[in-house]
């Protein structure tokens, strides 16, 4: 058997890839990989200074409300 399929590598994790139709989250070996690489592109769209968002919403605290 020989290299009859394309392969391209997952631009995360550098696996091989096959470019084939079934591969639908080409050229990343899966929808993990995709998510990651697209995490990394808004990471760099907006610089985040320290506190993350979730930290702050944690600190409303709406269950005091309920007593
Ligand atoms: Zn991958």
């Amino acid at each position: 058997m020989s290299e009859s399929t394309l392969q391209v590598k997952c631009p995360t994790c550098r696996r091989p890839v096959p470019w084939s139709p079934e591969q639908e989250f080409k050229p990343f070996c899966s929808e993990r990989c995709k998510m990651i690489d697209l995490g990394e592109w808004a990471m760099e769209e907006k610089v985040i200074p320290g506190e993350p968002l979730e930290d702050t919403l944690d600190q409303l605290d709406d269950d005091s409300f309920f007593q």
